[in-house]
C-alpha cells in the first residue's frame, strides 16, 4: 500500500538517506530518527505502518527498542537491521518479536521488497475477498479478525506465525518444505534463510502445545498439520 508512514531508525545519515530515497520512490512516506529513544517517542507519536530499526543505536539499541515496543504489546512491523552474527533466533522469537531482519550492509532494494511483504501481509485481512474462519481440529483460525483459538482459548500469535500456520491449516495434511512455506507464507523468495521457518515453527509449536493439533516434521523435507 503506497502512502504508509515508514520510521527508519539509523544513526548514519547515509543510510537514511538511501532508505528514503528508495521507499519514497515507491510511494511510502518516511520519516526518520537517529537513536533509540527518539524511536521509541515517534513510534508512539507518528503510529507508522512499519519500523525499520537498527540494531546500533545511541541512547537505546535496537533489541531494547524492539523488546519494549513488545511488552507494551505494541503490535507495529519491525524489521532489525541487524549486524551478521546477532542470534536469529532471539530476534524473531518471542523475546524480541520482531517481523523479519536483514543482514547489514543491505540492498535498499531488498529492504523495499521485504517491507512490501509485511504491509501486503497486515493489510490483507481488511480485503474484501479475504476467506472465512479455517477450522481443524479444535483450532479456529479467522483471517478477517487474524485471530486463533485453540477450542475456547485464543491464542496469541506473531504476524509470521499467524501466516504460517495459515498455510498450514489451509491445507491439512499436505507436507510443505522450507522454500515453499517462505513462499507462501512471507510472499517472497528469501533463498537461504530457510532457518527462519524452523524458528517460527518451533515458536507455534510451543503456543499450539494444548491444541490437538500438532506441527509434524517429515525428516528432509519440511512440515506438515496433523489433527489427533
Ligand atoms: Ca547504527
Amino acid at each position: 500500500m503506497s502512502g504508509e508512514l515508514i520510521l527508519v531508525v539509523e544513526d548514519e545519515a547515509n543510510i537514511v538517506q538511501l532508505d528514503r530515497m528508495y521507499l519514497e520512490r515507491e510511494g511510502f512516506r518516511v520519516q526518520a530518527v537517529g537513536d533509540g529513544q527518539a524511536a521509541l517517542e515517534a513510534v508512539e507519536r507518528l503510529q507508522p505502518a512499519l519500523v525499520v530499526l537498527d540494531v546500533m543505536l545511541p541512547a537505546l539499541d535496537g533489541l531494547e527498542v524492539c523488546q519494549r515496543l513488545r511488552a507494551a504489546h505494541n503490535p507495529v512491523a519491525i524489521i532489525l537491521a541487524t549486524a551478521r552474527d546477532e542470534d536469529i533466533d532471539r530476534i524473531l522469537g518471542l523475546e524480541l518479536g520482531a517481523d523479519d531482519y536483514l543482514a547489514k550492509p543491505y540492498n535498499p532494494r531488498e529492504l523495499v521488497a521485504r517491507v512490501k511483504a509485511i504491509l501486503r501481509r497486515t493489510v490483507r485481512a481488511d480485503a474484501p475477498e479475504a476467506a472465512g474462519p479455517i477450522h481443524l481440529g479444535d483450532l479456529t483460525l479467522d483471517p478477517l479478525r487474524r485471530e486463533v483459538r485453540a477450542g475456547e482459548e485464543p491464542v496469541a500469535l506473531r504476524t509470521q506465525e499467524f501466516e504460517v500456520l495459515a498455510v498450514l491449516m489451509s491445507h491439512p495434511g499436505v507436507v510443505f518444505d522450507r522454500e515453499g512455506l517462505l513462499r507462501l507464507a512471507w510472499g517472497y523468495d528469501f533463498y537461504g534463510q530457510t532457518r527462519t521457518v524452523d524458528v517460527h515453527v518451533a515458536q507455534l509449536r510451543k503456543k499450539l502445545r494444548h491444541s490437538r493439533v500438532k506441527i509434524e516434521t517429515v525428516p528432509g523435507v519440511g512440515y506438515k498439520l496433523t489433527a489427533e
